[in-house]
Formats: structure tokens, sequence, C-alpha cells
């Protein structure tokens, strides 16, 4: 499996996009705001000769969600989220606009719903959801086992962890998620947040101390 990175829109949301020889790729959370943004995704996946499978939203924060539209509409492929997130898609401009973003289109809808353990396939690729609220109540992340990674959205970053103080969040119930779901994968998995460098599972029990002083 291959893994390209975009940085994109102003709050520097990393978007994901993943392949294999078989071409087919997924992309998890298209955060392309502007039209440079988006030539750009549709640059490398016209480069690489790759078919959009799916869009799996980790969640569905305004940060995230930029490039829905877009993505669903030049590849023909409908959003995949949790349910529990689904309302903020109703408030995508409110929510930008409090953060100095226009949005002008429609509000992007959920085509599939994703639960927790359901197996997301694409080319020879499987992602496990594992679902993880607390940072919102819908965050998803999608777990390879096979390659040791994990694509956690907004729920862990470097050293540091989702805010809780967002509609829907709560904090205990963030720290018990990654205590229990993602704290009891291989210390060797790789962590590929929503924002900022990627770590490792191991790494975060040695050094994440907004999760550590909670044990
Ligand atoms: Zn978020
Ligand atoms: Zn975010």
């Amino acid at each position: 499996m291959k893994l390209r990175t975009f940085v994109f829109n102003p709050v520097e949301e990393n978007t994901y996009l993943l392949y294999d020889d078989t071409k087919e790729c997924v992309i998890i959370d298209p955060g392309c705001y502007s039209p440079a943004e988006q030539a750009q995704l549709k640059e490398f996946i016209q480069e690489k000769g790759l078919t959009v499978k799916h869009i799996l939203n980790t969640h569905l924060h305004f940060d995230h969600c930029f490039g829905i539209n877009f993505v669903s509409n030049t590849y023909g492929v409908g959003l995949q989220a949790h349910k529990g997130d689904e309302e903020f898609l109703h408030h995508l401009p409110e929510q930008a606009a409090r953060f100095g973003f226009h949005v002008n289109e429609e509000n992007p809808v959920i085509s599939q719903y994703i639960n927790e353990g359901d197996i997301i396939s694409f080319g020879e690729q499987t992602l496990k959801a594992i679902h993880v609220p607390g940072h919102s109540p819908g965050s998803i992340v999608f777990y390879s086992e096979e390659y040791g990674c994990l694509f956690v959205g907004d729920v862990l970053f470097q050293q540091s962890i989702g805010r809780t103080d967002l509609p829907g969040g709560d904090y205990d119930t963030l720290i018990y998620g990654i205590k229990a779901k993602l704290y009891t994968l291989p210390d060797e998995t790789r962590v590929f947040p929503g924002h900022g460098p990627d770590t490792t599972i191991g790494f975060e029990k040695r050094n994440n101390f907004y999760v550590k002083g909670n044990i």
C-alpha cells in the first residue's frame, strides 16, 4: 500500500490518499479548499492513473470536509462516515464561517454509514473502522493491520489529543477510547493524524502526557 499526504487549507489539515498496484485508491478526509488545492489532488490522481473507490471521513468537522463535494462530483463516489457526526454536515457553512472561511455550496451528505468494526476494501487492501468518540461523537479511526498504520483524524496527535470543547466532545470518553482501542495496538503501529506529523503508538504511550497523566 502506498500513501500520499496532502496538507490542505489554512487549518493545515492532512488529507491522505492510499493506493496500491491495482490503482484503486481511497481518500481520507478530503480537505482541499482552493481551486489550486483541488487541482493538486486531481493531478496526482491523474498522473498515477488511479480510480477513486471511497471517500472516507474520520469525522465531519469543516476542515476535513472542504473537498468532499469536489471529489464526489469529480469521481462519482459518495461520502462514507459515522452517523454520529452527520449533524455537522447541516451546519458546515456556519462552522466554517466561525473560523473565517467561506463555503458557498450544497452541504455534502453521507451516502454510506461506517460503524465500529466495518471493513472497508479497495484494491488488495482492507481498512478496519474503529469508533473512538470524544473529539466528536462520530470520530472513526481507520486501521490497516497488514501495514500497521492508523489514520486517526483529530483523535490523537503527536504528543497531543483532539480538543473536546466542541459540540458533542467529551474529554473522558476520548481518553478512554485512546487507551482502550488505540494503545492496545502494537507499539510500532504508525499513527497518521488529521494535523501535524505522524507518530507511533509506542512513542505516544511514552511521551503523550495528555493521555499518560490520566492512567
Ligand atoms: Zn476535528
Ligand atoms: Zn481537524
